[in-house]
């Protein structure tokens, strides 16, 4: 799941029309002078970082001057929160809030289908809120075939105690906050505190939480995803992900290559039974093409740690012939020595074989006698 920062989030609010109060992202404390003196307004600045309960951590402050603004910035520069240093400020202008609500949209797993839940106790304590009084918490499941209707919408903003215009306008901003889940395939779409001003509500935080399976449709937050993996995975695993393989490294020197996550993990558990360890282990997925399997089969013996590579791939989709081209090409074009071990079994299995064996790479027939094999080539027992 892509969680985005509030000035990202805020972003994609106002592209979805949904008011939010006049603000900018700044590093320094002088940019935050600046722009408090551009606004010429009382502000809020709040640290940027993701994870919740910034208020309660201390990372939201308030300034009424720039003066005050840079002396906050510099202050909230200096922290770090759940171990996350802080390195940007959303610097806002202050509203005067009236009433805290709660607005979310998110996906109820039982019922799979949209839910919006809205309460008229929001600000900094909505869990306890959820926890303590959930009637307090409206939630409207929306049906897929109806959607959400603008009466749907009136009548949420009813029994949150609304009537006549603040009834329309709060309508109309659930369906926005609505719209905006939809179209950027939201897990969680969150405002904790929307705010109620004398004319009308605004958005003063702001929370989107994308489905990364949906981020071939939203191909300017892929880049996001991969710098927010930056520190949790090695070099050669961002390197992977590049590539579009699923691959994870472990500290062992045999390399593992299978199809499908549960043939993938049995080789490596064999491999592990039959004394070896693996350097790392890469699942093919579903109907690959010899020119994925020869990319898989050159970033596996890339890796310096590798000793052996142990392929083991069930043909279905994935044609055993194609698996044979795969892995001959890969070794011709990295002119590499290390020894491989193949195991295939399927579709095209006999014209698979016969191209390894032209190509002096021996084909065993089961999972542990390849596992046995890779093992002893490693150089292990
Ligand atoms: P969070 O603690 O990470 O959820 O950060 P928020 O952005 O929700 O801010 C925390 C609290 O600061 C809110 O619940 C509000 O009470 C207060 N706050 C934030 N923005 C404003 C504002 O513009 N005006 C006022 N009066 N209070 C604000
Ligand atoms: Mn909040």
């Amino acid at each position: 799941m892509l969680k985005l920062l509030e000035y990202e989030a805020k972003e994609y609010f106002k592209k979805y029309g949904i008011p939010t109060p006049a603000g900018k992202m700044v590093t320094t404390p002088e940019a935050a002078r600046e722009y408090t003196a551009e606004l010429g307004k009382p502000v809020v600045i709040k640290v940027q970082l993701p994870v919740g309960g910034r208020g309660k951590a201390g990372g939201v402050k308030f300034a009424d001057t720039p003066k005050e603004a840079a002396e906050a910035a510099q202050q909230l520069l200096s922290m770090t929160i759940k171990d996350l240093k802080v390195e940007k400020l959303y610097v806002e202008e202050k509203v005067d809030i009236v009433n805290e609500i709660y607005l979310g949209v998110t996906v109820d797993r039982n019922s799979k289908k949209h839910v919006i839940l809205a309460s008229s106790e929001g600000g900094m304590d909505i869990e306890e809120v959820a926890a303590e009084t959930p009637e307090r918490i409206i939630r409207h499941l929306v049906d897929p075939i109806d959607g959400l209707r603008s009466y749907h919408c009136y009548y949420i903003a009813t029994r949150l105690g609304y009537s006549g215009r603040k009834m329309r306008q709060f309508g109309a901003f659930i369906a926005k906050l609505f719209e905006l889940a939809v179209g950027m395939d939201a897990e969680l779409t969150e405002i904790n505190p929307l705010a109620e001003v004398e004319d009308g509500f605004l958005a003063a935080d702001a929370r989107l939480n994308v489905d990364n399976n949906s981020l071939f449709r939203h191909r300017e937050l892929e880049e996001k995803l991969l710098d927010s993996y930056q520190g949790e995975f090695s070099g050669r695993e961002m390197e992977a992900k590049e590539k579009d393989l699923t691959y994870v490294e472990l500290d062992g020197d045999i390399g593992i290559i299978g199809n499908g996550a549960g043939l993938t993990m049995a080789t490596l558990d064999t491999v592990m039974l039959q004394g070896g360890k693996a350097a790392n282990f890469l699942d093919l997925g579903g109907g690959a093409t010899s020119e994925r399997i020869s990319k898989a089969v050159k970033f596996v013996l890339s890796d310096e740690r590798t000793k052996a590579l142990f392929v083991n791939v069930l043909g279905g989709i994935t044609r055993c012939d194609h698996t044979a081209q795969g892995i001959v090409a890969a070794r011709k074009e990295l002119g590499s020595e290390k020894p491989i071990v193949v195991r295939l079994m399927g579709t095209k299995e006999e014209e698979g074989r016969a191209i390894l064996k032209e190509n002096g790479i021996d084909t065993l027939d089961t999972m542990e006698e390849g596992a046995k094999m890779a093992v002893r080539l490693a150089g292990g027992n």
